[in-house]
């Protein structure tokens, strides 16, 4: 008989998740979501910039999460897209952040170095090479930069939706509209799901990938305590793509991402905004700011029209390093993978393997 496995959250965590476990015809797996659609939550307002190769992580777990999950995803969304047959918009030209004069450059070279040993590409540009690639950038910033054109960026709501049909076609269920209330985790062999006026849901193992709602969902078993860190961002139609539109990265500059996202449209974000005495609320300054920070990166920008803002919340875990990936409850049968914080959408293939090993015993 098949293990059975409840994955409570449809964000990019638990999408990936139950697609990665999807391929081994040993599980039997339903997902539950509170909301009407996957990608409601912190997923639906990322950027989907993927920090891996270009991080400052080199080695122990913060790297090997990284590299695992840009290493998957040069397979993971052609795989997709052949077995969906539909586009994950996604750009592989790299991502280019600016140095700022303050940045030790050293750091940077040894970084250069360290990455080439690790056989991964990583360069450092001078600033006339970052004018000649890049004439998009303000000619009164002479920057040095690094290049990565391994990280990649992703269309975040596609992604999620493409690992959703992926998994129902490999015989996933998948349950929106369905708040799970509390789970209870006496019986040795398996655990159990409240939800409201319907029948208790038995399974093997439960996984929860509920961001935000992780630490109400887990606070009989474990006290993980997960905040809300607030990104507000933008989107900026201009009459002609930015620079050379043959070479369109990324651009990283002050922690502001610049991001083509088709046509002529680009992301601008995002915030960084933390709760103020337990009450997270979006900051018009702040986002002004981020406009600011893009424009005198990027001049042109200023020609654009703003077509949309939104905000998100980042699930960020108190006093502890992001992300939470552990085994809980009495019977050890609650896995758990939350509070990725800024980087949910990079680690989501590493955290998938994780948990798809601690399933076999094998973490
Ligand atoms: C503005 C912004 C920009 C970002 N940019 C990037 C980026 O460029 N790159 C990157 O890697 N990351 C980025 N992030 C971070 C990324 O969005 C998050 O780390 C990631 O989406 C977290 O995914 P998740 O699946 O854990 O949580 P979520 O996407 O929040 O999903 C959790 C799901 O659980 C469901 N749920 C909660 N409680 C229950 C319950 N009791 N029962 C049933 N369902 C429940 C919710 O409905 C939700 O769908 C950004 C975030 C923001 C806000």
């Amino acid at each position: 008989m098949s293990t059975s496995i409840s994955i409570i959250g449809c964000g990019i965590i638990g999408a990936t998740i139950a697609y990665e476990l999807s391929r081994s015809n040993e599980y039997t797996i339903d997902v539950y979501d509170a909301s009407h659609t996957p990608a409601s939550a912190a997923t639906g307002a990322a950027l989907g910039v993927l920090m891996g190769i270009i991080s400052q992580k080199v080695k122990g777990r913060a790297w090997n999460l990284r590299r695992d999950s840009i290493r998957r995803y040069q397979t993971l969304i052609p795989e997709l897209e052949r077995a969906t047959g539909k586009k994950i918009p996604y750009n592989s030209q790299g991502i280019v952040k600016l140095l700022a004069a303050e940045d030790d450059l050293d750091k940077w070279a040894q970084l250069v170095t360290t990455r080439t040993e690790q056989e991964w590409q990583l360069e450092l540009w001078n600033a006339r090479k970052v004018v000649t690639q890049l004439p998009q950038i303000d000619r009164q910033f002479t920057r040095t930069a690094a290049y990565s054109p391994q990280d990649l960026q992703v269309e975040p709501v596609a992604l999620t939706e493409a690992l959703v049909a992926a998994a129902q076609l490999n015989g996933v269920n998948f349950h929106f509209d369905r708040s799970i209330e509390s789970i209870t985790a006496e019986n040795q062999q398996s655990c159990d799901l409240l939800t409201s006026g319907l029948p208790i849901i038995t399974s093997d193992w439960t996984v929860v990938t509920a961001g935000l709602g992780s630490t109400q969902l887990l606070s009989p078993h474990a006290a993980i305590d997960i905040q809300s860190v607030l990104g507000q961002a933008l989107q900026i139609r201009l009459p002609k793509p930015l620079g050379n539109p043959d070479f369109q990265p990324v651009i990283v500059s002050e922690d502001v991402n610049i991001v083509p996202c088709g046509g002529n449209d680009y992301w601008v974000g995002a915030t960084v905004e933390f709760p103020v005495d337990g009450v997270v609320t979006a900051q018009a300054e702040c986002l002004e700011q981020l406009k600011q920070v893009a424009i005198s990166t990027c001049p042109d920008l200023a020609k654009g029209e703003i077509i949309r803002t939104w905000q998100g919340l980042r699930p960020r875990p108190n006093q502890r390093p992001a992300p939470v990936i552990d085994r809980v409850g009495a019977n050890k049968r609650i896995l758990v993978a939350t509070g990725h914080y800024r980087n949910g959408i990079l680690l989501a293939p590493a955290t998938a393997r994780i948990i798809g090993d601690m399933l076999v015993g094998g973490e």
